[in-house]
């Protein structure tokens, strides 16, 4: 599908891929952690080495040397390791059907067994091959005006459609209490940077082929000349959007303006696609990327109508292919999978099967999930952990050297009024308007799309929901929502080697404690301290304040600018800023909470190693990642976080304490001097 994410209301996850499930059985370095009986695996560290050189390898780095990326992944870690597990657990789920279900949820139990069996008749998949797909591509072939394709695109939301401007309903940034609808650019198959920069050239011709070869398949005219045609389109379209980087800027961004005012900004048929999106009524929008959107409108206007129709139809044939005949699937695969991101081999049905529910009715799973995987125990002990790092932070937010008293003042009430949401939500989502068929893949996952977004269209008008959870309670991620003030542990994180009530303090606090602080600093971080405590974007800082905020954060990115994790491909110190300002405070507060939990008395030593010593191996093996080299190209290119290993290393380097707990010297790599280590938090 092209780029159709929007503005989802400044939320932030914690991993790079919000990794729900995928892929494979038990390889090599996928087994849990065979901890060294505090909760750390002692054989996966290299401590012949010396941890000022790398501190990640120094943790990690015979676990590193013996990991095998699963050949149907793109990489193997901690992370991966329990989403395997996940993947089991939710197939078991899944072909159980309503088998034990209590009556509250034997409705959901019989619609998520259902879409599971759609998807497992590969057998009417082949027999079907393109037909689900005809009627819409004759709607594209019936399309007669650049008015009839934007109402198509209109409907990208709830089908198959793409579109050159993504719509999406989240939080207003400037009263969070309601929603609104934005606008951002769109029609991009890949991300921008694949389209403009030669050193990914390879990548863009293997997209043109992959084009090309879709075309064929469903039988649309002139296969070259139309992809060609279409690749030029989204060039044009590259050339114009905004870096991923620019789009973090909550103030750039927030451009709230009436229908009327964007059509004479930026002239297209806007009336049609809004109400393709069942939002015809509609008077108001926020427009994301504003100087972007009038430039894409006038490639639009002056694209030939046959190359927005071939567009139309290459990406309904590219986001319907998952659930279509073998030959598609194949085709999916070896572009998206192998090619832009090095996994070796097509994942089992089954896998496939389960992401795609777990993605379209994952809270009718996560009910069961939770009663059976998770225990009422670990939500109180989270619970006082969070009320932990939050005194740690209040203190430290006190201490700081660098912030004027009134704006000390705004910071703490922003956290006394952080709100935070563990393990699964109090209300469950309702499934009820989902139709769901047992042998009708393309239509399932239509109705999916369709009842996901009409929820949204259906509360506009109603004050945001703030039970709703955003991610599922099975997800082994975390999140932060700037325009909630909220923060989010989902049960599937809170399990080892993340968190491990039978673990020694220092290796929680090191790794699930990090995650806490990580996803409270991104409230104070560059993007999230723009927030005020009710999560509206709007100044609380001084001037001064502000100033030497940026100055701190712009050393910390220049830090990053310098890794290279692929020659040629460096990561982004401003794209990566706020999940590394967010790593970097999230470890300090963690270990904060730490030293204060040890109250008066003396961190016991363990195999010869010191509490903080356990600390900082925690933090470093609750990043143990293995990644293709596509993978880590991609991330450099696009994501916002960095690659693992200089989540560890580009962290520790800037705090004394590991500097004090490894004897790190000066002619170590990652030594910095004093002066050279940012403090923000
Ligand atoms: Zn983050």
């Amino acid at each position: 599908m092209p780029n159709l994410t929007c503005r989802v209301a400044a939320l932030v996850l914690f991993f790079s891929s919000a990794q729900n499930i995928a892929a494979l059985g038990q390889p090599a370095g996928a087994a849990p952690i065979a901890s060294g009986g505090w909760g750390f695996d002692l054989a996966g560290a290299e401590f012949a080495n010396n941890p000022g050189e790398d501190f990640f390898r120094y943790g990690n780095g015979a676990w590193y040397d013996r990991a095998v990326i699963p050949p149907d992944r793109s990489s193997i870690g901690v992370d991966t390791a329990l989403s395997i597990t996940n993947e089991a657990r939710i197939r078991e789920i899944l072909e159980r059907g309503e088998e034990g279900a209590d009556p509250s949820r034997r409705a959901d139990a019989v619609k998520i067994g259902a879409f599971y069996a759609a998807f497992m008749d590969e057998a009417r998949a082949e027999a079907l091959d393109a037909a689900p797909i005809a009627p819409l591509l004759e709607m594209i072939r019936a399309a007669a005006t650049r008015e009839d394709i934007a109402d198509l695109m209109g409907t990208g939301r709830r089908s198959f459609f793409g579109s050159v401007f993504g719509l999406g309903i989240g939080a207003d940034d400037k009263a969070p209490d309601r929603y609104a609808v934005s606008v951002g650019q769109g029609g991009l198959g890949l991300n921008r940077d694949y389209y403009i920069t030669p050193r990914l050239a390879e990548k863009k011709a293997a997209y043109l082929a992959y084009i090309t070869q879709l075309f064929a398949m469903i039988g649309w005219p002139v296969p070259e000349q139309s992809a060609t045609a279409i690749l030029d389109f989204e060039t044009a379209i590259a050339e114009v959007s905004w870096s991923n980087a620019e789009r973090r800027d909550p103030e750039k961004t927030y451009n709230p303006m009436s229908v009327a005012a964007l059509g004479e900004a930026a002239p297209f048929p806007w009336r049609r696609l809004l109400a393709g999106a069942d939002l015809g009524g509609l008077d108001r929008v926020v427009v994301v990327e504003s100087t972007a959107i009038p430039k894409i409108a006038a490639v639009y206007a002056r694209t030939p109508l046959d190359t927005l129709k071939a567009w139309l139809a290459f990406h309904l044939a590219d986001g319907a292919a998952p659930y279509l005949s073998k030959r598609f699937v194949a085709a999916d695969f070896s572009f998206h999978s192998r090619t832009m991101s090095g996994v070796a081999e097509q994942r089992e049905r089954w896998k496939r099967a389960v992401a795609t529910v777990n993605g379209a009715m994952g809270q009718a799973i996560g009910r069961v999930y939770v009663a059976r995987y998770f225990s009422p125990e670990a939500k109180v002990q989270i619970d006082d952990l969070v009320a932990q790092l939050r005194i740690a932070l209040k203190g430290r937010i006190e201490r700081l050297a660098w912030m004027s008293p009134a704006t000390k003042l705004k910071a703490l009430e922003k956290l006394a009024h952080l709100n935070v949401k563990i393990a699964y939500p109090d209300k469950w989502r309702d499934y009820s308007a989902l139709e769901v068929r047992s042998n009708d893949l393309v239509s399932d996952v239509q109705a999916a799309r369709k009842f996901a977004w009409l929820r949204q269209v259906n509360r506009l008008n109603s004050p945001v929901d703030r039970e709703d959870w955003y991610l599922n309670p099975q997800t082994v991620n975390a999140s932060y929502n700037a325009n909630l003030n909220e923060m989010t542990f989902p049960a599937g994180i809170l399990q080892p080697p993340y968190f491990d009530p039978a673990a020694d303090p220092a290796v929680n606090y090191g790794s699930i404690g990090a995650v806490i602080g990580h996803e409270m600093i991104h409230g104070f971080d560059d993007e999230g301290r723009k927030y005020d405590g009710s999560g509206v974007l709007t100044p609380w800082w001084t001037d001064a304040d502000a100033i030497e905020f940026s100055a701190r954060a712009a050393v910390l990115g220049r830090q990053f600018d310098t890794y290279e994790p692929l020659p040629g491909f460096r990561v982004k110190g401003d794209l990566t800023m706020g999940e590394n300002i967010a790593d970097l405070g999230g470890v300090l507060v963690a270990l904060d909470a730490y030293h204060n939990s040890l109250g008066s008395k003396p961190a016991p030593v363990l195999d010869g190693l010191s509490g903080d010593q356990r600390f900082f191996l925690g933090y470093a093996q609750s990043w143990r990642h293995k990644s293709t080299d596509d993978l880590v190209r991609q991330q450099t290119v696009s994501n916002p976080h960095a690659p693992e290993k200089y989540r560890v290393n580009g962290v520790v380097r800037n705090i004394d304490a590991c500097y004090e707990a490894f004897n790190v010297k000066p002619s170590d790599a990652l030594f910095l001097a004093p002066e050279n280590r940012v403090r923000i938090w």
